[in-house]
């Protein structure tokens, strides 16, 4: 099986970490080659072509591939499609962009969010906010994926792939790049930080996130919330872990002044270590933490913080 596997790319450079956790995904599958399109991304391709298990590297320079617009990479996608079987991506938000436009014009259906591959058809993925595994069989001609990089381990480093330059698809002029609005952060990237301090309702304002900010800065984490904390105004809505928000599996995660709802926990649960700060005993959260420690978080953060 011949699998093509669109790499992550962002301002040129190879989000290495999505793209090896999802090569691991893809390698289960068949032989692949990673496709590289973006502007100036010849660096990128060079990156990709040096991850283990890599057959060949398509390097599709052009600014129409620069600012993750669906309608031109999705074309070039489909322009490529024919000699693969299965297409698949790791689950970002610019897969989730392009991917499902891929399988609208290749007839076929995306099988989201792959945590499991069962054999060339046959793949697993969480549903019901993780509480079930559903395995899916594609009958489709062509398998169109997005790869739960959580729960794989990302390909190491060591391959010597060859890089093939390649033209830009016709450009369907369908969409135009108008502004990117980027929240500039010196913390570590969520979905792939080693360590991630999360804040919760308990939190209770926007001004009181600042402990959160403060211990994650000590810890060199990245900085997470809870839904209810983002519809609260406590934290912006990049930070929001979970079901509706994002999936991540650190080393470390530390939950303080949140419940431990389910759909919370869809976002964390795979963390290696799980730590809790919640005054109430009974909170759920209590159930998955490998550390738990009953307390008002406005006294056990800053002892904490000043500790580290
Ligand atoms: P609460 O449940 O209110 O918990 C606050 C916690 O803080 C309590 O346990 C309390 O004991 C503790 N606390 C209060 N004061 C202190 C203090 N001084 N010191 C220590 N502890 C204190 N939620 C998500 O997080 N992410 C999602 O992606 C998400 N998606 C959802 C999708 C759907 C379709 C639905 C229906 C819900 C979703 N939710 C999501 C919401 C989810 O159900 C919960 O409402 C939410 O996670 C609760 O957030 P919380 O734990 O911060 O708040």
């Amino acid at each position: 099986m011949a699998v093509l596997l669109i790499a992550e790319v962002q301002g040129g450079e190879l989000a290495v970490d999505a793209t090896a956790k999802a090569l691991t995904a893809a390698a289960q599958m068949g032989e692949v080659t990673i496709l590289c399109a973006s502007e100036g991304c010849a660096g990128a391709a060079e990156a990709a072509a040096k991850l283990e298990g890599v057959s060949k590297v398509l390097c599709a320079d052009d600014a129409a591939y620069g600012h993750d617009l669906a309608e031109p990479l999705a074309d070039l996608i489909v322009s490529l499609a024919g000699d693969y079987e299965h297409i698949v991506a790791p689950s970002t938000a610019a897969s989730k962009n392009v991917m499902p436009r891929v399988a609208a014009l290749l007839d076929a259906m995306v099988i989201s969010e792959v945590t499991a591959v069962v054999d060339a058809n046959t793949f697993e993925r969480p549903i019901y906010a993780g509480n079930a595994i559903q395995t899916v069989k594609s009958g489709d001609a062509k398998k169109v994926a997005t790869i739960r990089t959580s729960t794989f381990d990302a390909a190491g480093e060591g391959g010597s792939a060859s890089v093939e330059t390649i033209g830009a698809a016709a450009n369907p002029g369908l969409s135009e790049w108008v502004e990117d609005k980027v929240a500039a952060s010196d913390r570590p990237e969520l979905t792939s930080a080693g360590v991630v301090v999360s804040g919760g309702r308990g939190v209770g304002s926007e001004e009181d996130f600042k402990l959160i900010e403060g211990l994650a800065d000590k810890l060199g984490a990245a900085v997470g919330a809870s839904r209810a904390a983002v519809d609260s105004g406590y934290a912006p809505n990049d930070w929001q872990v979970g079901q509706t928000g994002k999936v991540v599996a650190p080393d470390l995660y530390v939950a303080i002044g949140i419940s431990g709802a389910i759909q919370h926990l869809a976002g964390m649960k795979d963390s290696k270590i799980i730590v809790a700060i919640n005054k109430d005993e009974e909170a759920p959260i209590f159930q998955v933490a490998d550390y738990g420690l009953v307390a008002d978080l406005f006294e056990a953060v800053p002892e904490l913080t000043g500790k580290l």
